[in-house]
């Protein structure tokens, strides 16, 4: 049985993945209607990853006898300036989960939930490949300046990442 603690912060993460997703779909959007095809194909694996993440969440908590809690989503913004300032938000929205992650295994330890502290290890690791290989993009975007556009969103399929492309 979950703890309450550990259920509530558990919940927090279900609602926070599910923004992730909501948020990596209103880029593609905005990468689709911009004529960056590889771009929104990329943005769009992306969300549907993060909706699995959702997933896992909500299987797990309903698992241990808690109860998910499937909440509003805040509107994530449908307008960005450029290509780099989409990555830049993912990167930074993806620090963001790291910590939100951290913070789970914080509560898991105060509160001795060993069964779910040794579960949240999967998504420990999770976030490191996120951060590497956005990391990886943005590298990429400014090697390759705006003018080499186009090469940059053929080959952005080509960069997601091994584990990530099996969640
Ligand atoms: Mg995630």
């Amino acid at each position: 049985m979950l703890n309450k603690k550990v259920e509530d912060i558990l919940n927090r993460q279900i609602e926070r993945e599910a923004y992730s997703s909501n948020l990596y779909l209103a880029m593609a959007v905005w990468a689709e209607c911009n004529g960056l095809e590889g771009t929104a194909k990329w943005l769009y694996a992306q969300s549907d990853e993060e909706r699995m993440h959702m997933l896992k969440f909500i299987a797990y908590v309903n698992e241990r006898g808690g109860r998910s809690i499937i909440s509003a989503i805040e509107q994530p913004p449908s307008e960005y300036k450029d290509v780099k300032e989409v990555f830049e938000k993912v990167l930074k929205h993806e620090q963001f989960v790291t910590a939100s992650i951290n913070e789970i295994v914080e509560v898991t330890l105060n509160e001795k939930d060993f069964t779910t502290h040794n579960w949240i290890q999967f998504f420990v690791t999770e976030q490191i490949e996120e951060e590497a290989s956005v990391s990886a993009i943005m590298d990429k975007l400014n090697l390759l300046g705006e003018h080499n556009l186009y090469m940059f969103d053929r080959d952005i399929m080509g960069m997601r990442s091994e584990a990530g492309s099996k969640e």
